[in-house]
């Protein structure tokens, strides 16, 4: 089964949020990273990504799309709350990365240890060393600074109150099961589905 890319976000968490928004609405959504680069590094190579929010099912697309219209108007989580949670780890820029300040282009590199300003020791100018790296490298660069255990958790797709909400399709004929069973024939074409292996299989494929 493919999945359909819908649109997508600045960043993981965002996208997140626009899947769950739609699960709440009965749209099979998921979070696709798809890599459309690689930064190169000293060490390594980085990839990096645009973030998507897909669907399980072609005809959910419309859908989705005016529903993310009324997502995007939303206000955006608590600040701080969220400003904390994003809160990346800038000891774990790339070491060769070059941070130049904005008063000068010293660079200011070897000396971010936090998100703190810096006093620029060349000019004295004070730099947002999160704002000089995104100016220079653009949100790409900032990759390594968030740790794996900042991502949102999965909810449980497959439990019994999800999986009522969700719109889902027949596999064998499209028609649209919402409101019945978790299990049982299609009335459309008479052939046994089971919800929870529809979504399993949806995911599967995304
Ligand atoms: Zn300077
Ligand atoms: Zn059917």
């Amino acid at each position: 089964m493919p999945t359909f890319k819908v649109r997508p976000y600045p960043d993981r968490a965002t996208v997140w949020r626009a899947c769950l928004f739609l699960m709440e609405e009965g749209v099979l959504a998921r979070p696709l990273d798809v890599q459309i680069g690689v930064m190169p590094g000293l060490d390594r190579d980085r990839p990096y990504h645009e973030h998507w929010v897909t669907v399980a099912f072609k005809q959910d697309v419309d859908h989705a799309l005016s529903m993310l219209d009324v997502f995007d108007q939303m206000p955006k989580p608590d600040h701080e709350e969220w400003a904390h949670q994003a809160e990346p780890d800038l000891t774990r820029l790339p070491a060769d990365l070059r941070v130049p300040c904005a008063g000068c282009r010293y660079d200011l590199r070897p000396l971010i240890e936090s998100t703190a300003e810096i006093v620029c020791p060349e000019c004295g100018r004070s730099n947002d060393p999160i704002d000089r790296v995104l100016t220079r490298h653009g949100p790409e660069a900032m990759l390594d600074c968030y740790h794996e255990d900042d991502e949102p958790e999965d909810p449980e797709w497959t439990e019994e109150a999800v999986l009522r909400r969700l719109q889902l399709p027949c596999p064998h004929c499209e028609c649209p099961l919402h409101g019945l069973e978790i299990e049982g024939d299609c009335p459309a074409c008479a052939k046994p589905y089971n919800k929870i292996n529809i979504v399993q299989h949806a995911f599967e494929s995304m």
